[in-house]
């Protein structure tokens, strides 16, 4: 059997967070992923100066891919609102192999499958046991399956379905756009240019909204393909986007049960508006070591919930 005092089921932004939190304080702690790193995920990586902050990494010591909008381009139906502003972008191929390499915990690449407890201890898979248990394994984590499922229901009504697809593109446009509610889309469509020749492009809404009107993502990918084609963004290429689901925040309670912790996706914390949901990640990762480490309640009140603000505020100075 492997054992640490704390296992952490998926090594993304919430899982190598919590990893290196309690790292910090002496804390043992493995990271079990069913992927192999550096890994794709869906993303369009997007992320503010606060998830920096929050990471305690400085934009000039990243040593990958980082672009900084010093202005997106929101478009509300066809009208067009430049906001200026600084943000960042990443590629999370790149990012969350830093953030867990940057962890230095233990990772074994390993699919979590079952968990039981015996004497106030969790074993997965008959394999790993430790007294802290940390669900950070996303939508489909099994931690939120196996112990949350029951007290921490999500609502159907804020599930996101998204399409992307993120390649390499001599883009001559730095700008990033987004459209909002582009022919009834209930969500929004972004064109997100990475630094050195790659390209994110990708739309997302509530999949409640689409199946309601009888529609799939589908049909406006294909409408959001012509768009760019029309705008000369990223036109004359074969598209094979992927899907993926995940939850806008909603109640934020019944995230802990005895030691064991449910944190980003797993609990459903993006953001209302933009389902921005690094940020939350990083935030409810770092609460989980806290009250690992103090004993004091795990309480996800203070995370971030809406986006656009962070946006239109942030105008400052860009960090070196
Ligand atoms: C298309 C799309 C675009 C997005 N764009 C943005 C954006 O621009 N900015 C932003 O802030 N947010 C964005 N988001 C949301 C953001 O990607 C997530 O909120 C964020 O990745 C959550 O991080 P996490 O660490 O909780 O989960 P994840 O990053 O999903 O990591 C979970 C890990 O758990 C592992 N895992 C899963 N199941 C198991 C298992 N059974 N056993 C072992 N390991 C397992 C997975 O392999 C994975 O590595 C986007 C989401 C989508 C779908």
């Amino acid at each position: 059997m492997i054992e640490a005092t704390v296992i952490i089921v998926g090594g993304g932004p919430a899982g190598s967070t919590c990893a290196r939190e309690l790292k910090k304080q002496g804390i043992d702690s493995l990271i079990l992923d069913k992927q192999a790193f550096p890994r794709t995920k869906l993303c369009a990586g997007w992320i503010t100066p606060k998830v920096l902050s929050d990471l305690e990494l400085s934009p000039g010591d990243y040593p990958h891919r980082l672009l900084t909008y010093r202005k997106i381009l929101f478009h509300f139906r066809a009208i067009p609102v430049p906001i200026p502003t600084c943000q960042y972008s990443i590629r999370r191929f790149e990012f969350d192999s830093f953030l867990l390499k940057r962890a230095d915990v233990p990772v074994y690449k390993h699919r979590v499958n079952n968990i039981r407890m015996e004497n106030k201890q969790y074993i997965i898979d008959d394999v790993y046991k430790c007294s802290f248990l940390i669900g950070a394994g996303g939508t489909h984590c099994p931690v939120y399956r196996i112990f949350f499922s029951g007290i921490h229901p999500r609502s159907p009504r804020l599930c996101i379905a998204a399409v992307e697809e993120e390649f390499a593109w001599q883009w001559n446009d730095p700008l990033c756009r987004l459209w909002f509610f582009d022919h009834g889309l209930p969500g929004y469509s972004w064109y997100a240019p990475k630094e050195d020749g790659y390209l994110n492009v990708g739309i997302g809404g509530k999949l409640a909204s689409f199946k309601k009107r009888g529609e799939t993502i589908n049909t406006h990918w294909e409408r959001f393909l012509k768009k760019l084609s029309a705008n000369g963004l990223a036109s004359g290429r074969q598209f094979a986007p992927k899907g993926h689901l995940y939850y806008l925040r909603g109640h934020a309670d019944n995230t802990r049960r005895g030691n064991a912790f449910i944190i980003g996706d797993a609990a459903g914390l993006a953001t209302r508006d933009m389902g921005e949901g690094i940020g939350p990640a990083v935030e409810s990762a770092k609460l989980a070591a806290r009250s690992i480490l103090t004993g004091e309640p795990f309480c996800l009140g203070s995370l971030t919930r809406w986006s656009a603000f962070q946006i239109i505020m942030n105008r400052g100075r860009v960090k070196k």
